[in-house]
């Protein structure tokens, strides 16, 4: 198959994929694989792939094309192909939990020296690295990413990079627990797809629904949180999106545990764990053995609630995630507390000061810490993060940790 008969079949996979007829699309895209013998080509083809199994949450099989690409990749000895590859790598490293190896290869993309082409991916690679280091509890440079991501979105007009950046701010600021915050960015995101989104997929809109559903379940609006998450399901159920589906059914059960009803809640705990086994979202099914143990809490289940955080432990440790580390040790003191194992208590207490230390969970102002309860948060353009009321009574010029000039608030 030469170069002109690829694209065209190439074109002919797209026009099926976007009318929704995936497994036709993935069918013909396959056969353009086997017979193409125009490396360009193949390298598209492979993007393809990689974009559809990522969508359905395929990450395996994802990853599985991605190595493939930047092999062909490799072979062309193109900088731009080059980069492309690097950023599939990353992602599909940062759908299967391995946060190390995304920063890794987010940080060979932006070494690369590209053309204006894969400048433009920089973008991308940022919100990649800055949700790798989320995944790994690294806030401030989580923060440091995603500024620098929507940097590229308003130099580059890129609305659609603008609105998943505003939905992975909505995350982090869910996890440093500034509620308002977390609130905001999504709605933003909200805003964009209303805005802007009239060509955009669906799963944008889907996307933005979920992450405001997770905020206004922190604020304790739960009839609103119900609506944003059956509005976010309806459209990721119609679309086949597995990932999604499995987050929305984790919010439904969180929802319904806030309203303290467990027999609502361990069935939809239990379908969002089947679908995060499946395709690998091992950060999901952290919250959800957090969400099931606080469920035995609540029926005074202590040995089942320990099994539950145990098994949060282990995977916890396993991809590096510190914050739900510490989660675990704090739910595990409360438990020891009430039995009154006072040895048990003393460990747990250790080990969760030392989660505290680690994740640097302080203000650099008044020394006291941030992401315990629901405050006010403001990250300055070096994305050290303070509370506002700390900042707004610090009246000399500069950031008061790093002492860089500007005071200017950034994005985040
Ligand atoms: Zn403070
Ligand atoms: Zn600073």
């Amino acid at each position: 198959m030469g170069q002109d008969q690829t694209k065209q079949q190439i074109e002919k996979g797209l026009r099926l994929y976007q009318s929704n007829q995936t497994e036709k699309a993935l069918h013909v895209w396959t056969k353009v694989l086997e017979k193409t013998s125009d490396p360009g080509g193949k390298f598209r083809v492979l993007g393809c792939l990689i974009t559809a199994h990522s969508e359905m949450g395929k990450y395996k099989d994802m990853l599985k094309y991605a190595l493939d690409q930047i092999d062909t990749a490799r072979e062309m000895e193109d900088p731009d192909y080059l980069t492309e590859g690097y950023l599939n790598l990353a992602r599909s490293n940062e759908k299967l939990c391995d946060f190390q190896k995304t920063v890794s290869y987010c940080k060979t993309c932006l070494n690369m020296q590209g053309t204006t082409v894969s400048l433009q991916l920089n973008g991308q690679v940022c919100l990649s690295m800055g949700n790798a280091f989320l995944g790994l509890s690294v806030f401030q440079k989580a923060l440091e990413s995603y500024e620098k991501a929507l940097r590229y979105a308003h130099n580059n007009d890129d609305k659609m990079l603008e609105c998943r950046v505003c939905c992975s701010l909505g995350n982090i600021y869910v996890q440093l627990k500034d509620y308002e915050k977390a609130l905001f960015f999504p709605c933003k995101a909200a805003e964009l797809v209303n805005d802007y989104g009239k060509g955009w997929s669906l799963k944008y809109r889907a996307m933005s629904q979920y992450h405001m559903s997770v905020a206004y379940r922190k604020l304790e609006r739960l009839p609103d949180a119900m609506e944003c998450c059956e509005e976010s399901m309806k459209i990721a159920l119609q679309h086949g999106d597995r990932p999604l589906q499995a987050l929305c059914l984790l919010n439904f059960a969180d929802i319904h545990r806030c309203r303290r009803d467990v027999d609502k809640a361990f069935p939809r705990y239990e379908s969002a764990l089947g679908i995060m086994t499946e395709i690998g979202n091992r950060l999901g099914q952290i919250y959800v053995y957090l969400g099931v143990a606080k469920c035995w809490l609540l029926q005074k289940e202590f040995d089942k609630a320990l099994d539950s955080l145990q098994r949060a432990q282990d995977l916890a440790d396993a991809i590096g995630n510190k914050l739900c580390t510490l989660k675990v040790h704090c739910l595990c003191e409360g438990i020891y507390r009430s039995r009154g194992q006072q040895e048990e208590l003393r460990e747990q207490v250790v080990k969760f000061l030392q989660c505290v230390e680690e994740l640097e969970l302080y203000c650099g102002m008044c020394g006291e810490s941030i992401g315990d309860r629901d405050q006010k948060l403001q990250a300055l353009p070096c994305s050290h993060i303070f509370h506002l009321k700390c900042l707004e009574t610090n009246g000399t010029k500069g950031c008061p940790k790093c002492f860089k000039s500007s005071m200017k608030p950034g994005f985040v």
